[in-house]
């Protein structure tokens, strides 16, 4: 399969805008102090096709901080280090029920494994990256993750510094993993490795690009550069349906029937396979941390463009 023609994709990429530019409801996050900053009223849609084509609208040239989208792409550069199955062993791939950034998941799971999309995971498959150094682990992350892009992206010192001043719980999650060896790295540099990923600046472009590139067997669509190997790819995809939206994963499964991850400065990546990613960026969240406008715009864009991985037709 394909998308659909480039006309019916851009109408309905403007149409969904329009339908919910104007709905107001969530929160934007402020656990984080600099997030807070950000304007409720941003909202970007855009769409990457598997061969490269690409349809966009709204506010999809604003950066902001990817912080968990940046989740199944740190784990797919863990899958090349470690390998999928041992990644699998050390992180665990099933879904916990339980917020981001739970402890209780932790204590709760008697092989105290959770997913590479919460926190815990997270900073676990960060642990694994390749590099002796928490210098050369974040080269890791920053390198692999602009080649997932397309282009060389840089991290937000302001968005560091505010949440490196309020990651107590990061930490502690990070101390607690390595208390039951499910730490692959020091805890307070896994934790300051994670927080610099976190802060990475994209769009809603570059979050589409990203996508697009797990939608295409792991090849960049647009630089034609092949970043993992399919078989990560795919299992990626299989982590990103089971945890994705955190405790919400299985509402936005039934609804939307594709893998998608969210994060809490407001951006969704969702991934069609074969066809294309699709990337939505607004800031008001709601209660489990998932971007109001982006789930509604992105369900609008599956249905409407036929992209729902359990139909039939
Ligand atoms: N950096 C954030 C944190 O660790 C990421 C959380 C998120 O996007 N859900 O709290």
């Amino acid at each position: 399969g394909d998308l659909p023609g480039a006309d019916q994709v851009r109408a309905v990429v403007d149409d969904a805008y329009q339908r919910y530019r104007t709905d107001t409801s969530g929160t934007v996050a402020d656990y984080i102090p600099v997030l807070g900053k950000a304007s409720p009223d941003l909202f970007g849609i855009y769409v990457v096709g598997a061969r490269g084509q690409s349809y966009g609208v709204g506010d999809v040239e604003t950066t902001f901080s990817i912080q968990s989208v940046s989740k199944p792409f740190v784990f797919a550069l863990a899958c090349h280090q470690v390998g999928y199955d041992a990644a699998r062993h050390k992180l665990g791939v099933n879904g916990t029920g339980f917020p981001f950034d739970s402890l209780i998941a932790v204590e709760l799971n008697p092989a105290r494994t959770m997913n590479p999309l919460v926190n815990a995971g997270a900073i676990a498959a960060t642990s694994l990256l390749a590099g002796d150094t928490a210098e050369e682990k974040w080269q890791t992350v920053r390198t692999g993750l602009s080649m997932f892009a397309g282009r060389e992206l840089t991290m937000s010192t302001e968005v560091y510094e505010s949440e490196t001043a309020t990651n107590r719980r990061n930490r502690g999650i990070a101390q607690v993993l390595e208390s039951y060896g499910r730490l692959y790295f020091d805890p307070e540099a896994a934790t300051d490795v994670y927080t610099r990923q976190c802060s990475l600046e994209v769009t809603a472009r570059d979050l589409a690009v990203m996508a697009a590139t797990l939608a295409n067997g792991g090849m960049n669509p647009v630089t034609g550069v092949q970043v993992l190997a399919p078989g990560v790819c795919r299992r990626v995809l299989a982590v990103m349906a089971i945890a994705g939206l955190y405790e919400l994963s299985g509402d936005w499964l039934y609804e939307i029937g594709m893998p998608g991850k969210s994060g809490v400065s407001g951006g969704i990546v969702t991934v069609s396979p074969g066809k294309g990613g699709l990337a939505t960026y607004s800031p008001p969240l709601d209660d489990a941390g998932n971007s109001v406008r982006g789930q509604l715009a992105t369900k609008y864009l599956a249905e409407r463009l036929g992209l729902n991985l359990f139909a039939s037709e």
